[in-house]
């Protein structure tokens, strides 16, 4: 298996580039091309065949019960949020180390973010530090599978039964991982993906989707992300316009295809990097977890000179997410400050993410963490 990702052309000198979206997309333009004027064609831009074929298709692959495509990953968490009534007087957990979309929908819909530490070893929420957060005006928690590592579903949802707590799993980087053998985004009673370019899948632009396995939570977020109808000019109730387009749901359907394949290449880049880079500390997936790494994020004391080296070698890197939600200005809102959460505080000034995608080789692999090696300090 391994030996097929070497290619002998790989020299020292070339660039590799943080994510390769051309190699993706090379590999897959004759579909594509052919997908995408079917759609000009037919000029069915919105709703229409192809999205109600992707969106049984996701639906098939990821194992939930009923889902329907949105406008983008941050949208789908506000319409789950809008599911679940939550609004104004609410309290929303959310962890402290996460993309600051995970918290926007919850300010979107009136209610209030409650940051939660994480910890030390799996860098994920701190449920003993969640507890002693909860008060009588939590409404929900919103567990991220950061990187496409699961969140310990069974605590998870053990946790919110114990609070009484609603639950949205923010799988914006975890499509198909797997918690205990079942796929994450069917424990909570609602999942939010983001199919943004650079996600395990991603559009030519803006799309998301939403999960559950409730039908009477379905039934309310089909019709609120279509202007609160059933008829075409019927109106139920105020909801608004978060429909996934046509386009994207076409090209997302041929992406589709490749994604299982995708997610077992990125476990086994994880593998080899972690075999290349012991000694660091590295992303730790749960022993019950199927994790399907979003990132390769590993952690340094001497970010600033390995980063410097690593571009002077053509080789791309990123750090993913360099600030805390609690150090963001729009926090400073809800008497966040710097300093009320050293461990992720801790860690934001330490990770960087090294080049990752499914087309990656093993020898751009091996270049990588030579050169990071070179420089990189625990
Ligand atoms: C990307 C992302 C989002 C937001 O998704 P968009 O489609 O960009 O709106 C939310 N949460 C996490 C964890 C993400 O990575």
């Amino acid at each position: 298996m391994r030996s097929e990702l070497h290619t002998p052309t790989e020299s020292a000198g070339s660039k590799i580039p943080f994510v390769d979206l051309p190699a993706q997309i090379r590999s897959l333009q004759p579909e594509l091309d052919q997908r995408v004027q079917e759609i000009i064609s037919s000029c069915s831009f919105i709703q229409g065949p192809a999205v109600e074929r992707f969106n049984k298709n996701f639906l098939k692959i990821h194992g939930g019960a009923f889902g329907v495509g949105c406008s983008n990953g941050t949208s789908a968490i506000t319409v789950a949020l809008r599911a679940l009534d939550i609004g104004p007087g609410d309290e929303v957990l959310i962890p402290n180390h996460t993309f600051f979309g995970t918290a926007e929908p919850v300010v979107e819909v009136g209610a209030t973010p409650v940051l939660i530490e994480i910890d030390t070893e799996y860098r994920q929420i701190d449920w003993t530090a969640a507890a002693a957060k909860v008060t009588a005006h939590t409404k929900a928690v919103i567990p991220v599978h950061l990187y496409g590592l699961p969140e310990p579903m069974d605590q998870v949802m053990a946790f919110a039964r114990q609070h009484g707590l609603r639950v949205i799993e923010d799988c914006a980087q975890a499509h198909t991982a797997r918690w205990n053998g079942r796929p994450v985004g069917t424990f909570g009673d609602v999942a939010t993906f983001s199919f943004f370019p650079a996600k395990n899948l991603g559009a030519f632009g803006d799309a998301g989707y939403i999960l559950t396995q409730n039908a009477e939570l379905f039934d309310f977020i089909a019709r609120y992300i279509d202007h609160g109808r059933q008829e075409k000019y019927v109106h139920e109730f105020f909801g608004g316009n978060f429909r996934l387009d046509a386009l994207q749901a076409a090209i997302l359907d041929v992406k589709l295809g490749k994604l299982l394949v995708w997610s077992e290449r990125r476990r086994e880049l994880a593998t080899i990097y972690n075999e290349l880079l012991a000694g660091f500390q590295v992303l730790k997936p749960r022993a019950l977890a199927t994790p399907v790494y979003h990132l390769f994020v590993v952690e340094v004391s001497n970010r600033q000179a390995v980063m410097e080296h690593l571009q002077s070698q053509g080789i791309g890197c990123g750090i993913h997410y360099p600030v805390t939600l609690n150090q963001q200005p729009a926090f400073k809102a809800y008497g966040y400050k710097s300093g009320q959460f050293p461990i992720s505080e801790r860690m934001v000034e330490r990770i960087l993410s090294l080049p990752f995608f499914p087309e990656m080789t093993l020898n751009q692999v091996e270049r990588v963490a030579t050169e990071f090696l070179r420089v990189a300090k625990p």
